[in-house]
């Protein structure tokens, strides 16, 4: 053994690395420049996992390359119907413990998202949610929407003065693309954010 005294001249200990093979960690002392992991194991470990990590991002980098192609062969008609979708989804979100706005009842069968004022007749309400709630399946699709009903629970619910301002007149609204874009993703993340909550 030569002399360790500090400042000594003996010979140095190898300076010591930590193994940067994940979840090794131990002190190695590297016997190679530019070692980076303790053993041949360590180091077939760390190559399996920057290969994973590298297919992971390449297929993430396809996936968001092959929807951004997808979108921009979408028309509007397209992106209306996912943003009715979207809106449509959260309205049933947020009328889940509620019954029929129409005929009161909690079944167990399909539930819609029922329009008061049609989405035909009245296109600049179709993602308002004054006027849009939980409604059963029979009165949505074999009674066009129980209306007679659904107006008397729609007073009872949110007042005869939004009632009656959704009945009067409102100008088109003209949405863009974006807009369109832009209120299905905020439907989706109040969708989200309801079920995270009721969860
Ligand atoms: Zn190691
Ligand atoms: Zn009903």
């Amino acid at each position: 053994m030569v002399g360790r005294t500090k400042g000594g001249e003996g010979v140095k200990e190898p300076k010591q690395k930590k193994c940067k093979s994940k979840g090794c960690g131990v002190l190695f002392a590297p016997t190679r420049p530019m070692q980076t992991v303790c053993s041949v194991m360590c180091a077939v470990l760390d190559a399996r996992i920057k290969r994973e990590q590298a297919e992971t991002k390449k297929r993430q980098e396809q996936r968001r390359k092959d929807r951004e192609t997808r979108d921009k062969l979408k028309t509007r008609a397209d992106w209306l119907k996912e943003a009715q979708a979207a809106f449509n989804a959260y309205i049933r979100a947020r009328d889940a413990d509620q019954p029929c706005i129409s005929c009161g009842r909690h079944h167990t069968g399909q539930w819609h998202a029922g329009h008061y004022l049609s989405r035909g007749a009245r296109p600049e309400l179709a993602m308002h949610p004054d006027n849009c709630h939980k409604q059963c399946a029979p009165c949505n699709t074999h009674l066009s929407g129980n209306l007679v009903l659904y107006r008397v629970n729609l007073i009872n619910k949110i007042g005869l003065d939004r009632v009656e301002w959704l009945e009067g007149p409102h100008e088109p609204l003209k949405l863009t693309v974006p807009d369109i874009k832009a209120i299905r993703d905020k439907y989706r993340a109040l969708a989200k954010q309801l079920e995270k909550e009721t969860a």
